[in-house]
């Protein structure tokens, strides 16, 4: 490439992301049957659209301040109270982002700095390595294991602690095992965050996506909230992926200084969207709850089918991706998956997409209909007894 050696070192290397490689190659094909890609497939509930939509017809098209609308402010605080029973400020402890995209960013690199070590656990979600390696600090992976349902244990989390780690990541409900942790898990890792006195970056974008149980915020134990940065956002909650808005939430300090990043780089998120969130915070719990139990019909039927076929496959718990093992094709994941694209025009996400430790697994989305699901599985079928 002509600008090789003028580029910034750090992002000439950086790897393009694993998901967008493969469906690169899976658009130039024609009538790809596609599993991938992790975004709701129903249209914004319309009670939220008419929210961006009124808000355009009353000329609301300016920029906001930085933080956000205070009312989308008061909105994302009042959610997180009654769903989760955890008490943030309006004015202190919340910036309104472009998705939970630009969270992890503006966290990450308010936080990093050269020569720190960020802990992640793995097989995770594509955006968080780059952007560490971006801000000039070090990823340290853990690996999380399907037999102990891909949940960060408290062994894990001690082994890859040194002096220079200055956070750990978390998210669960996990993109893309689906591994949650309860309120009993996080017993065990938070003493360990105390002692050490590192930060936890939680990403809860899947929370409203937790099968059995509620989902459970790192920032409920009290004893660490102040190192507890939360993000999130209305994307996969309420299907409002291209509204694009979502959250950062922290101690005032931190957001004081994430808002720096945020103001230079963003300004704000979109005006018409943050209306739209206002209305889908306030009101939206009915639609939640309607795709939660579309979500859960899909995961249950997927898993059953899954394991019948002969891939193996963990239930998860939450968001809505199933990691099926593809060991027993003795295939490595790049292999599995470009071959059945090629020969059944099945397009999944190999596991080593997400790091090295989901060599030997897929991502399989099921955030599409039951009718593409199915047509999925019979495709997997037929590869699975053509290469068993
Ligand atoms: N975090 C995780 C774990 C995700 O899977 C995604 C989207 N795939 C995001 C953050 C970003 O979502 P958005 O920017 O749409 O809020």
């Amino acid at each position: 490439m002509i600008f090789d050696e003028e580029i910034n070192q750090t992002i000439r290397y950086i790897k393009p992301s694993g998901i967008r490689k493969f469906f690169d190659i899976a658009a130039t094909r024609k009538g790809v049957v596609s599993l991938g890609v992790g975004e709701p497939d129903f249209i914004t509930p319309w009670h939220i659209r008419e929210a961006a939509i009124h808000a355009i017809e009353k000329g609301r098209t300016f920029y906001t301040g930085n933080k956000g609308l205070p009312v989308l402010q008061e909105a994302i605080c009042a959610y997180y109270k009654r769903r989760f029973h955890i008490d943030y400020a309006p004015k202190e402890n919340v910036i309104v982002t472009v998705g939970g995209s630009e969270g992890i960013d503006v966290v990450l690199r308010a936080l990093c700095k050269p020569g720190d070590e960020i802990i992640l656990p793995t097989p995770a979600y594509v955006a968080y390595a780059a952007i560490i390696e971006m801000a000039g600090a070090k990823v340290v992976e853990i690996e999380l294991k399907e037999e102990e349902q891909f949940k960060l244990t408290p062994e894990a989390l001690k082994n890859a602690l040194s002096e220079k780690t200055k956070a750990v990541i978390l998210n669960f409900p996990g993109n893309p095992t689906g591994g949650i942790m309860t309120r009993e898990d996080y017993a065990k890792i938070v003493p360990i965050i105390k002692e050490s006195g590192i930060f936890a970056v939680t990403d809860e974008i899947y929370a409203e996506l937790t099968y059995e149980g509620k989902h459970v915020s790192i920032a409920e134990f009290e004893e660490i909230k102040d190192r507890v940065v939360i993000i999130n956002g209305f994307s996969k909650a309420y299907s409002m992926t291209g509204y694009r808005v979502g959250y950062i939430l922290g101690h005032k300090d931190l957001i004081a200084m994430f808002n720096k990043i945020h103001q230079y780089t963003i300004m704000c998120a979109s005006t018409p969207s943050q209306y739209a969130a206002i209305e889908a915070a306030y009101n939206g719990d009915d639609d939640i709850e309607e795709m939660f139990q579309s979500f859960k019909q899909r995961r249950n039927y997927i898993v059953r089918e899954l394991n019948r076929i002969g891939l193996k496959t963990h239930m998860p718990q939450g968001a809505f991706y199933v990691f099926p093992s593809i060991k027993c094709t003795g295939m490595s994941s790049q292999d599995f998956c470009e071959t059945l694209l090629e020969e059944e025009n099945l397009a999944l996400v190999p596991g080593d997409a997400f790091g090295q430790a989901g060599e030997g697994y897929v991502r399989i989305s099921y955030a599409y209909s039951l009718e593409e699901i199915k047509i999925a599985i019979e495709k997997l079928e037929h590869f699975l007894k053509v290469h068993s």
